[in-house]
């Protein structure tokens, strides 16, 4: 039983690792590229959020994906912040 128990154990781990990799992706990115970054339509500034990033301009709007760990920053894959169902 207690052999049981320890291969229980065993099959959890990668489990365990794969959640904090997940979890690491969800890292803010790198306050400096984010200083650098302008939304690419009006030039206003983007902000980190809910792994996207999202132009402050309120006329604008626009929200760019990020791919593994890297901003798209291009009009044709952003989409419009209010057609979001947030
Ligand atoms: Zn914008």
């Amino acid at each position: 039983m207690g052999q049981t128990r320890m291969l229980v154990k065993l099959a959890a781990l990668p489990i365990v690792c794969n959640t904090a990799r997940v979890l690491s992706h969800m890292e803010p990115i790198n306050q400096a590229l984010l200083d650098i970054l302008v939304c690419p339509k009006c030039r206003g500034k983007v902000v980190h959020r809910d792994g996207k990033l999202r132009c402050t301009d309120t006329a604008c709007r626009l929200v760019y994906p990020i791919r593994e760990g890297i901003p798209v920053m291009l009009i044709d894959e952003a989409i419009r912040a209010d057609e979001q169902t947030a």
